[in-house]
């Protein structure tokens, strides 16, 4: 469906993006993930024909944006970074504004307007200002646009930036409806973001793709059982004792636990060296009741970071990561 190939895009001496190559399939999901600065904008506002790349092609359905910007711009609906939005119209005058923009035939104009803004959830704001809405509803009216004349491809640029949990766990329903219908891009710095909905992650920092693989596949590719949270009843001297015999477990660290009588430990081994049963012998050998144990493995969130080489942030304390376990899905950051 979509075909970039060899991008290279400067901004004066500023290399924004270092010659990247990457195709979308047809109804594919995928995801820009990146930090600030990474090149996202840059790429989607080249693939939606807003500006011109230094070099390289784009082809949206086997048109090139270039050549032929008005065909190829017809199978695309765009959300940019900033939403272009008319803060003096009402809701349904813009929307069937960008309509007659978008060459929606009139006779289809008004059932056109009503279904968008059904998938968006924005019924009730038909009659209000633009400039009066807040953040999340203006963001929805930008979907609403993009939405319109019923694209092959929609893309979104942080969709989801400014938006409360709840609206952003509302906006993650609407973009797998929209995946289901479109081929659909989004751009996030955020991990989850993308790994909740996209059926592809693309991982872009200082101009390059760094990693581009299925969520699953991403976080698979990590080890397993090399880093444990455990939680022992006893005393603590004891437990370090016993788990000093354990050679394989290299790093050993004491927090305190919620839990009367028992204590937490964060424990690790070498890279790819699961440590797991040897927790289990240990506090077995010495009749030390195993609590809890579970898995602090890297994240999809810290391989993000790893990637791009950014800072670690930093590390989260107990509460925080049986949060993200439990709500899972759900959890948003
Ligand atoms: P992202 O969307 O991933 O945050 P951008 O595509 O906006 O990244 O920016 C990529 C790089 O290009 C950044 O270093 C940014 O400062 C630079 N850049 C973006 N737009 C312009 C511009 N109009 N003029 C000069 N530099 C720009
Ligand atoms: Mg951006």
């Amino acid at each position: 469906m979509i075909k970039v190939k060899n991008l290279t895009k400067r901004y004066g001496q500023h290399l924004a993006l270092d010659n990247i190559s990457f195709t979308v399939e047809e109804g594919e999901v995928l995801g820009f993930l990146g930090p600030n600065g990474a090149g996202k904008s840059t790429t989607m506002n080249i693939m939606t024909g807003y500006i011109a790349s230094t070099e390289g092609e784009v082809h949206i359905g086997g048109i090139d944006i270039v050549a032929e910007p008005e065909k190829a711009k017809a199978q695309i609906g765009y959300l940019p970074e900033t939403p272009p939005l008319y803060g003096d119209m009402r809701v349904d005058e813009y929307l069937n504004f960008v309509a007659s923009i978008k060459k929606v035939k009139s006779s289809e104009r008004k059932q056109m307007v009503a279904y968008v803004k059904e998938a968006v959830h924005i019924e009730d704001m038909s009659k209000r200002l633009i400039k009066n809405l807040s953040k999340g509803y203006r963001q929805r009216v930008g979907m609403a646009q993009a939405m319109l004349g019923n694209p092959k491809v929609i893309i979104m640029d942080e969709p989801t930036v400014g938006l409360d949990p709840k609206q952003i766990i509302e906006m993650r329903e609407v973009f797998r409806k929209l995946g289901k219908k479109h081929t659909l891009i989004l751009s996030s710095h955020i991990m989850q973001e993308v790994s909740a909905v996209c059926d592809r992650v693309m991982i872009i920092n200082k101009g390059h793709i760094m990693a581009s693989d299925t969520p699953e596949r991403l976080a698979a590719g990590l080890a397993q059982g090399h880093k444990m949270l455990v939680r022992v009843k006893g005393d603590k001297d004891k437990i370090l004792s016993a788990l000093a015999d354990y050679s394989i477990i290299k790093e050993v660290k004491a927090i305190a636990s919620r839990e009367l009588g028992t204590i937490d430990f964060e424990l690790s081994g070498d890279e790819n060296i699961d440590i797991r049963e040897a927790i289990f012998s240990c506090m077995s050998a010495n009749s030390m009741p195993l609590l809890m144990m579970k898995s602090l493995d890297l994240s999809l969130e810290e391989i993000f970071l790893q990637i791009t080489g950014q800072e670690q942030v930093a590390e989260p304390q107990t509460e925080e990561l049986q949060a993200t376990q439990t709500t899972g899905e759900e959890q948003v950051s």
